[in-house]
């Protein structure tokens, strides 16, 4: 089985995140699965580039708005690439471009067109676990571009659907899809299961627990999404079809 596993930014905010996120990385590589992970910058460091970028300019042209505020997945993808290696699996970290992940021209809200190139099925072949740096691709101008706020989950739903992936699983700081914020309020109650267009809905609505452009995307593509805890194993939600 081919399995997209997704992991947002509190899911790798520290060393050990890391390390939990590498070890469920590397549970299901050895149960047989060919795994590519895509991960979101540590904690709130997307922030932290953007504030960086305002203590420089009010005026940043959007091409190097996105080269900066990219970089935080590239050190999060090395780092989980590292803790798999330290588990004993084989692993290599990509960049959007390198992975070949093609957008439109848009900076900052980009959409993905296609997967240039056979990178990650090259590496798969090797054996290798790939890590993918979530929220960026690359135009036809070989710049680079990011997928909105949030859009690392639409990197997955992308790299799920262009690879064929058979499983495609979100793992972030709740464990799973609520009525309501659950952070917010004590009472709100987890599906078990959310069609694409109440959660389209939910997620226009602001409820960012998944990027909107990635629940639009799925439902075109029909990609089934687990959302998970990376912290727990609780039965998530799925989003989208039923088996
Ligand atoms: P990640 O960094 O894993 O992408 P996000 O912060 O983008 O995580 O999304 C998860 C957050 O979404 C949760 O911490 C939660 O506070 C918030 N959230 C808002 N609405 C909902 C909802 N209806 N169900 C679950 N989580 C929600
Ligand atoms: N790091 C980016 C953001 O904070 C992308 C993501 O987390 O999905 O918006
Ligand atoms: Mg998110």
């Amino acid at each position: 089985m081919l399995i997209v596993q997704k992991f947002g930014g509190t899911s790798v905010a520290d060393a050990q995140c890391i390390r939990m996120a590498a070890r469920r990385i590397t549970d299901a590589a050895r149960q047989g699965n060919d795994v590519v992970a895509v991960v979101s910058a540590q904690g709130d460091l997307t922030d932290r580039l953007l504030e960086k970028i305002a203590s420089v300019t009010s005026s940043a042209s959007s091409r190097e708005a996105d080269a900066c505020v990219s970089s935080g997945e590239q050190i999060s993808a090395a780092l989980v690439a590292m803790a798999v290696e330290e588990m004993g699996f084989p692993a290599v970290s990509l960049t959007g471009w390198q992975a070949g992940l093609v957008t439109d021209t848009q900076y900052g809200n980009a959409r993905v067109r296609f997967l240039r190139g056979d990178r990650i099925q090259k590496e798969l072949r090797r054996g290798k676990i790939v890590v993918v740096a979530g929220f960026q691709g690359i135009d036809r101008h070989e710049n680079i571009t990011t997928l909105g706020r949030g859009g690392s989950d639409t990197t997955a739903v992308a790299l799920a659907a262009l690879l064929n992936a058979d499983r495609c699983i979100i793992y972030t700081d709740v464990d799973g899809v609520y009525d309501k914020d659950p952070r917010k309020y004590p009472d709100a109650v987890k599906f078990k299961h959310i069609g694409y267009d109440e959660m389209l809905a939910m997620c226009r609505g602001g409820a960012q627990v998944l990027h909107d452009r990635c629940v639009e995307l799925a439902r075109e593509c029909g990609i089934r999404l687990e959302v998970r805890s990376a912290f727990s194993d609780d039965a998530g939600t799925i989003v989208g079809i039923l088996e």
